[in-house]
């Protein structure tokens, strides 16, 4: 019997340089768009922010192929703006939240949508909807150095060139300080951590063969191939 002696650390890249961003985790915020909880669950409007998690090595980088994951018929892009940290903190004020993001990346919270209506259905975690294999994508990160961080810019993304998704970041609920400072008082923030932000109206399914393009004005963009 053997084993495995050394794993691969998941990574991404990062914008100008040829480091690439170690990932420790991945916090993605639920339901952060008025106009998607519409579109989706009748959810309520004002309860503070909550999180999942997928696996690091979840991840894709843009240019990969997404594989059509197992036990779906109905899987769904989200298009969500990343916040990538570099310094870590628990019980981080929201006027602090700024100064432990590293940069920000374009991501797509890959969703079996049927798996996920089950698990809501029956009470159960959304774990097996949103933490498959593969279920990452996330494009290069561009420090926040070089980006600022953004307030307002257009996020999208287009199925085969048509475009499903279209918002704007400052349609988020929770904004990124908000948002880190409540996830930083349920776990301890480190440096490689990921936080996926949440994604405007208009998801839906992704078929074989389909091409996602996506970006964030002033960030960058990502493309998928769904095989
Ligand atoms: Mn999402």
């Amino acid at each position: 019997m053997g084993f495995v002696v050394s794993l691969e650390q998941p990574s991404v890249a990062v914008v100008g340089s040829d480091d690439r961003f170690p990932v420790r985790r991945i916090y993605c915020v639920g339901r952060n768009y008025l106009d998607h909880i519409r579109e989706t669950a009748g959810a309520d409007e004002r309860e503070p922010p909550f999180f999942f998690q997928k696996p690091a090595d979840a991840l894709l980088p843009s240019g990969a192929e997404f594989p059509y994951p197992p036990q779906s018929e109905n899987t769904h892009h989200e298009i969500e703006l990343v916040v990538a940290i570099g310094k870590g903190g628990a019980n981080i004020a929201p006027e602090d939240a700024l100064d432990h993001v590293f940069g920000y990346g374009v991501g797509i919270d890959m969703t079996r949508r049927d798996q996920q209506a089950k698990a809501k259905e029956m009470r159960r975690p959304w774990e097996i909807g949103k933490a498959f294999d593969h279920s990452a994508p996330c494009s290069a990160i561009a420090p926040a150095a070089q980006t600022g961080h953004p307030q307002s810019a257009r996020i999208w993304i287009a199925v085969d060139g048509e475009i499903r998704q279209d918002g704007n970041i400052d349609q988020q609920i929770w904004s990124v300080p908000d948002a880190l400072s409540h996830l930083s008082g349920l776990y301890e923030l480190c440096p490689g951590d990921l936080m996926f932000t949440g994604t405007p109206a208009g998801v839906g399914p992704i078929q074989a063969g389909n091409v996602l393009t996506g970006g964030i004005d002033g960030i960058g963009e990502i493309e998928i191939s769904v095989v």
